[in-house]
Parts: structure tokens; C-alpha cells; sequence
């Protein structure tokens, strides 16, 4: 039989076989990709998905800071950009950056050019590319008020160009096509001095470190806020569970911090299981207390284990 690596197309970057993901992800948990392809540049990119067989399912991860790969890997080609994806300029107020970029990169860079505006991206720990997908914001500033237009490839290579609207942005969720891979976007700022916007980056950075567990295994906030910023009596998620009595909550390897009980980390030997399980088990002791039913922010990706405890939870799956 034909290994499932030798029917993709050929690639001038790496294209490698049964590739462990959970080294690249913040949980440092998950299976294997069946194949984990690493393009080149945009081209090599866009050949090969014009080229890839419609039926195999395509998958792309950034810095894996707010995913959980499932325990039995994710089917299909799992895609990473690499440095040719990365690059970040400034031009008078804008900034072109690659969807490789890190967000603290981009703020930083936005900074010493004298465009403020973007310093929230440096409390956020993923890619642009990841930011575009999940809207991603603190401190009341989101990607899509900064956001003038994306670049991306669909399924099939081809390349599209998304302005706003064509996003129908809301709390840390997009309706931009599930098969689209952003390569690049283009964000806006107002000038003040590099000085004054790296100290509010600094300060910035400062107040996470004394409120998140930023340098743990986890993934950021687990369950979106049920009323979007701004909202009258905004309903957080983070009180939905400390009220529930879940904060410390172990599961397995898996734990609700006890520093911001919105996060889930692993301890150390944790299995995705573990934490999607107890992920479950702080929904349902939300919605029993409360009557909230939490929705995930972090995606949950990939095969689960033939594990029924698993599947269990699964189908409870909202
Ligand atoms: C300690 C910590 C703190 C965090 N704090 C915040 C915060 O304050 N605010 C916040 O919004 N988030 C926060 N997060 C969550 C996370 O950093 C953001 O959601 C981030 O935008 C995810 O980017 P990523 O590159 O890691 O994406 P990934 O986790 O790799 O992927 C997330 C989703 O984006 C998709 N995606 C990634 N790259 C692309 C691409 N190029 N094209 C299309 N889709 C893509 C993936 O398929 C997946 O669906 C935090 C996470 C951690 C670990």
C-alpha cells in the first residue's frame, strides 16, 4: 500500500511523515500529524495546495497557543509557516506583516516606528495568522480594530484578499472561511513617540506576569466571556468558575489554575484527554451553578484516543 506521504504533491520545503505536534504546542500535549508540511514560501504553499487531493483534510496551526491537539494526532496535512511568512515592515501608519509573525514582534516593531495602537498584540503569545482566525484582544483592543486587510490562500492555492467586513469579526471568533490560510495582513495605528508606546508595552507585559500563568503549559482563556466587552454587569468567565468551586480542579495531569481559574495548564503529564476532560467537568459544574453554558474559546483539534471516556464527553460536546 502506498504510504499516505507519497501521494501528496512534491514540495520544495519539508514535508515530513507522522510528525509529533505536542513540542509545538503551549499544552506540550497531542498526537501525531499524519504529515506536517513546513512551505517554503507562497508559491510553494499555493502549488501545493492546487496540487493536494480535495478529499484529505488540511489543518493549520500558528504557535499552537490556544489549541489542544487531541491525543490521537490530526488527520491529514497539518500546516506551519515558516521565517518566508514572518516578515514585518512599516510604512507611514501601517504595518504589513506575515501571518508567521509573532504579535509581540508586530507590537514592537509598530512601536519603534512611532505607530501606536497595536500594543495589545504584546499580551498576545500567538501569530498574526492565529490572530486573524480568533480575533484575538486584551485590555479592550482587538485584532479587528486595528486590521485593514488580510491576505490568504484557500483550499485550492488560490489567493484572496479579506478586508474587515469579510470577516464578520465578534468576541474572539471570526466567520472568515474555515479552509482559508492567512499569509499576511496589513494593520493601521496613530503616531506617537516610540518611547511612551514601548513603556505602555512594558506596563503591559508587567500586569500579565502578575495575573496569568503565563509560563505555564496552557493555552490561554479557556472559555470566551458569555457577554461581549462593554456589556452592562459583563459576565466573565473567570468568575463563572471560581463560583462554581472549580479553581485548583484537577483532572489527571490536567489543573484550573489556581493564579486565573480561565486558564487550564498541564502540570506535567497531562494528555489532551485530561485537559478537554476537565474542560468538561468545569462546564457542566458552570452551567449546574450558574446555568451558563460556557463556550471554548481554545480549539479543541484532531482525533481523540479510542478511549470511551472520551468519547463520552465528546458527544456531550455543545
Ligand atoms: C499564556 C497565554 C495568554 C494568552 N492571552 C491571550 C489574550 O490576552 N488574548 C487573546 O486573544 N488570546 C490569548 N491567548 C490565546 C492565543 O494566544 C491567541 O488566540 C492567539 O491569537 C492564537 O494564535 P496562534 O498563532 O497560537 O494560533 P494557534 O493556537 O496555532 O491556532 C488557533 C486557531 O487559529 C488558526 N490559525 C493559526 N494560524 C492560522 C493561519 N495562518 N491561517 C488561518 N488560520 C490560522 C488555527 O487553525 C486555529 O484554529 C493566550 C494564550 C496563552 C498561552
Amino acid at each position: 500500500m502506498t504510504a499516505f506521504i507519497d501521494r501528496l504533491p512534491a514540495v520544495r520545503g519539508k514535508l515530513l511523515a507522522n510528525e509529533q505536534l505536542a513540542p509545538f504546542t503551549w499544552f506540550r500535549v497531542g498526537g501525531m500529524a499524519d504529515a506536517l508540511f513546513l512551505p517554503k514560501d507562497e508559491a510553494d504553499l499555493a502549488e501545493f495546495l492546487s496540487k493536494l487531493d480535495s478529499l484529505i483534510p488540511v489543518t493549520v496551526l500558528g504557535a499552537a497557543s490556544n489549541v489542544i491537539v487531541r491525543d490521537g494526532g490530526i488527520a491529514g496535512v497539518v500546516v506551519r509557516l515558516g521565517p518566508a511568512f514572518g516578515k514585518v515592515a512599516a510604512d507611514g501608519m501601517r504595518v504589513r506583516a506575515g501571518a508567521a509573525a509573532l504579535d509581540g514582534r508586530v507590537s514592537v516593531a509598530a512601536a519603534n516606528a512611532g505607530i501606536a495602537g497595536l500594543e495589545f498584540f504584546s499580551g498576545v503569545p500567538g501569530t498574526i495568522g492565529g490572530a486573524l482566525r480568533m480575533n484575538a484582544g486584551c485590555y479592550d483592543r482587538e485584532t479587528k480594530d486595528v486590521l485593514i486587510e488580510a491576505v490568504a490562500l484557500d483550499r485550492h492555492g488560490k489567493r484572496v484578499v479579506l478586508t474587515p467586513k469579510d470577516f464578520g469579526f465578534s468576541y474572539r471568533h471570526t466567520e472568515a472561511a474555515e479552509d482559508l490560510i492567512f499569509i499576511e495582513a496589513v494593520f493601521e495605528g496613530t503616531k506617537d513617540e516610540p518611547a511612551a508606546i514601548l513603556e505602555r508595552i512594558e506596563a503591559l507585559k508587567a500586569r500579565r506576569e502578575g495575573t496569568q500563568p503565563i509560563r505555564e503549559k496552557t493555552g490561554g482563556s479557556t472559555f470566551a466571556n458569555p457577554d461581549p466587552p462593554g456589556t452592562p454587569n459583563q459576565r466573565r468567565a473567570w468568575k463563572l468558575v471560581d463560583e462554581a468551586g472549580m479553581r485548583g480542579a484537577r483532572r489527571g495531569g490536567a489543573q484550573v489554575s489556581e493564579m486565573h481559574c480561565n486558564f487550564l495548564i498541564n502540570t506535567g503529564d497531562a494528555t489532551a484527554a485530561d485537559i478537554e476532560g476537565l474542560g468538561e467537568d468545569v462546564r457542566a459544574a458552570v452551567k449546574a451553578k450558574s446555568g451558563v453554558q460556557l463556550r471554548w474559546e481554545i480549539k479543541r483539534i484532531g482525533r481523540p484516543p479510542h478511549d470511551a471516556t472520551v468519547e463520552g464527553f465528546l458527544a456531550k460536546d455543545a
